[in-house]
């Protein structure tokens, strides 16, 4: 349950801060809570948090995608809603989107915007880094700073960027 409460700590750093000042989901009607299953990767260890809250909003479900760790294959979980939430017991995906955490052929932890939000999200679309709130780019700097500092978040985000490459090919 200690995951629990790092990710619970981490959540309080989105409670009041967003990716611009206003509130985006007016701009797009929320279209990144859209679709019949909108699902978003839950970070390791991050899955106590529902097994501590038992929120009925979601459904959480093994992926494919896997990285190993310690000498094994671990598996990502993914948390599925139905559009719906309690704002402040969403996942950290759904608070740093579309920024996501990154790791580049040096090793070295960085922040960008996700490349699968460009189909969905007009700031993904529009936007430059420097365009996101600073508040909200640091505040996504110093999760993921802290998180990758586990070793087997760190193994899991390694996996994840080369996972992410693949659509970065495309922009
Ligand atoms: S899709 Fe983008 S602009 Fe729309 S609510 Fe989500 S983050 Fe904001
Ligand atoms: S959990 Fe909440 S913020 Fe995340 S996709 Fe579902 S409705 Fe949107």
């Amino acid at each position: 349950m200690k995951s629990a409460y790092v990710y619970l700590q981490l959540y309080k750093l989105f409670d009041d801060v967003t990716p611009i000042k206003a509130d985006c989901g007016l701009l797009c009607g929320s279209a990144c809570c859209k679709g019949d299953d909108a699902g978003m990767f839950l970070f390791p260890g991050e899955e106590a948090v529902y097994k501590l809250l038992e929120p009925d909003w979601i459904r959480i479900e093994p992926t494919d995608f896997t990285y190993e760790f310690n000498g094994r294959r671990h598996t990502v979980n993914i948390a599925m809603c139905s559009g719906t939430c309690d704002r402040f017991e969403r996942p950290l995906a759904c608070r740093i989107f579309p920024l996501t955490p990154y790791i580049g052929r040096d090793g070295a932890m960085d922040i960008i915007i996700d490349p699968r939000a460009r189909g969905v999200c007009r700031l993904a679309q529009g936007f430059k880094l420097e365009d996101f709130s600073p508040l909200f780019i640091k505040n996504v700097r110093r999760a993921f700073l802290l998180l990758s500092k586990n070793p087997r978040i760190y193994a899991f985000l390694k996996e994840y960027s080369s996972y992410l490459d693949e659509f970065l090919r495309f922009f």
